[in-house]
This record gives C-alpha cells, sequence and structure tokens, in this order.
C-alpha cells in the first residue's frame, strides 16, 4: 500500500468577522503545525496565559447549538465546526488555529472565507504518512427521531445526510459527498448556515445568536425565504448539514476511511456516533505503513516537502 504523506500550512493567514451567538468580534489565524499535531485552537486574548485545547472528541463540552470545546475549566472555542470543515475538506492534517475570543467567526455562515485562509496560507507536505481511522464495523446511534451511524468504506470519505424539517420550505432534503478537496470545495464549503424565524426569534430572546443577520444565515419562514439573495443551491440546508459532518467527524483527530449517514441529524448526533466509534475498539483501527512508524520524529521539512503546492490525495493509494 502506498499512502499520502501529512500535510499542514505553509504560513498563517487570517480572517476577521463576529461570533454568531456572541456577537462579538473575532480574529482567527490559521497555520503550520509540526507532524501528528492534528488541529490545535489557541486561544489568546485571556487575562492569563493563552490556552491551548486540541480538536477531538474529548475536549468537546457541549453541542446544543454549535459544537463546543473547552477543558476542565470550561469552554474556550465555540462553534468550532466551519472551520475544521474547510481544513479537514481541503486535505490539512496539522494546523494551529488561534482564536482571540470565544467564537470562531461565523463570516458569511459558510466555509467559505476559511477555504480562502487555507489557499492563502498554502499546503505543504510533510515528511510522515497520513495515518487514518479505518471503520471495521458499523457504529449506529438513535437520538430521539434523529439517527448517525459510521460503516466500513471502500474507499475514502462518504457522507450521506437526510433532513426532514417540519418548515415546508426545508422539508425533507438528501445529499451525499465523497469528500476529497475538490468536492468540498464545489459542493459543500459554500452552503451557508441556516434556521427558522421562530427558531432565530426564541434564540434572540434567550441571550444567543446575537450575531446572527441575513449576512450569515439563510432564514425562513413558515412561507418563504426571507434573504433576499435567495439560495445558493436549491438543496443548501442539507449541504451545509454536510459540511457540519465533515467538521464535528474532524474531531476524529485523524481523517475517517468509512461512511457516515445521519438522518434529521446535528452536532449532537455527529458526536454522539464519533464517541460510540471511538469507545469500541473493534470497531476502527489506525491505518499506519511501517514506513511512517519509522520516519516518525525526523524533521518535518526538507527531504519530505514535493514542490510546495499539492492537491491533497483523499484515501491510500492502493497498488
Ligand atoms: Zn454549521
Amino acid at each position: 500500500m502506498k499512502f499520502s504523506r501529512q500535510t499542514t500550512l505553509r504560513s498563517q493567514a487570517t480572517v476577521t468577522g463576529v461570533g454568531v451567538h456572541s456577537g462579538l468580534p473575532v480574529s482567527l489565524t490559521v497555520g503550520p503545525a509540526s507532524v501528528d499535531a492534528g488541529f490545535i485552537f489557541v486561544r489568546t486574548g485571556l487575562d492569563d496565559a493563552d490556552r491551548e485545547v486540541p480538536a477531538v472528541a474529548g475536549s468537546v463540552i457541549a453541542t446544543d447549538l454549535a459544537t463546543v470545546l473547552g477543558d476542565r475549566e470550561g469552554p474556550l472555542v465555540s462553534t468550532a465546526e466551519h472551520v475544521l470543515a474547510a481544513l479537514r475538506g481541503m486535505g490539512v492534517d496539522n494546523a494551529v488555529i488561534e482564536i482571540d475570543g470565544p467564537e470562531v467567526p461565523i463570516m458569511d455562515g459558510s466555509a467559505s472565507a476559511f477555504v480562502a485562509a487555507i489557499d492563502q496560507a498554502g499546503i505543504v507536505t510533510q515528511s510522515a504518512a497520513r495515518r487514518y481511522i479505518q471503520v471495521l464495523k458499523p457504529v449506529q446511534v438513535v437520538i430521539g427521531d434523529s439517527f448517525g451511524e459510521l460503516r466500513p468504506h471502500a474507499a475514502g470519505f462518504r457522507a450521506e445526510v437526510e433532513i426532514d424539517f417540519a418548515n415546508p420550505v426545508i422539508g425533507r432534503q438528501n445529499f451525499a459527498l465523497d469528500l476529497n478537496p475538490e468536492s468540498f470545495r464545489r459542493e459543500v464549503s459554500r452552503a451557508r448556515t441556516f434556521g427558522c424565524m421562530n427558531d432565530v426569534a426564541r434564540l434572540w430572546s434567550a441571550g444567543f445568536a446575537l450575531g446572527a443577520s441575513f449576512e450569515n444565515s439563510v432564514v425562513f419562514d413558515e412561507t418563504r425565504l426571507l434573504n433576499t439573495e435567495g439560495l445558493r443551491f436549491r438543496d443548501e440546508c442539507a449541504r451545509h448539514k454536510v459540511l457540519d459532518v465533515v467538521g464535528d467527524l474532524a474531531l476524529a483527530g485523524l481523517p475517517l476511511l468509512g461512511a457516515y449517514r445521519s438522518v434529521r441529524g446535528g452536532h449532537k448526533l455527529n458526536h454522539a456516533v464519533l464517541t460510540a466509534l471511538l469507545a469500541d475498539r473493534s470497531a476502527w483501527r489506525v491505518v499506519e505503513p511501517e514506513s511512517a512508524r519509522r520516519s516518525r520524529g525526523h524533521a518535518e521539512a526538507g527531504a519530505g516537502m514535493v514542490g510546495g503546492m499539492i492537491a491533497p490525495a483523499y484515501g491510500p493509494d492502493v497498488s
């Protein structure tokens, strides 16, 4: 078996915006990280020292309205899912994500701004082979009327999402994506956060969604879309759910080799399925070639670099 090598960002790139729930201005910088680092948030701008929180399932402390990461002392980074989706979706393995406020900026409600930041920073290969978590048997979770499943899949990662909203303007939608950097960019990265006007009003009165606006959310009432500019895709809501899946499952810590299916799902379900998979040691294994283990610990620059910019391959190349 031949494997792709790990990647990181060549340089830093910064995006600034507001948090969708806090409404607070925030600046986020993505940048390079060492081999095997995965995605690491660094929360700056605190009274004390900067605090690091690895983007892994064990750091999740809330999933009600967004995926919130933190540590024993409390929440550090809210709404982590869209920037994580961009990194995983674009084939980045290792990155530091510095953030000077409590919430990732919502930007236009999609992953576009983060994809643009990754494009600006550039992607470079590193010395070590990419490792994957391969799903070996199906793991299923039911929460109320939501259903989620990870199952073995022949090649790479596939996400299949079905939504079924009582709101007739959203209604039933399906979307499936075989993930690679091109499909991610083209099919889901531009799909925006969405909600129903009743829910937004309820969130506002509870002190949430303070930064939500038509500039960063697709909003429906019971009869129509309220955004005057219209939808980016007919099934933009289902595509956004796939974007959220890619971001939430990035918390596996490694790219997944498997297929994920969700019906009426959301952040809570995505996290529950990932946690159920990781808890069952017979349901997955880390796929790592011998050569990667031998080269571990070597300097990452130099020999491992192939011409700078690459188009990362997604699954392992079988040869
Ligand atoms: Zn989302």
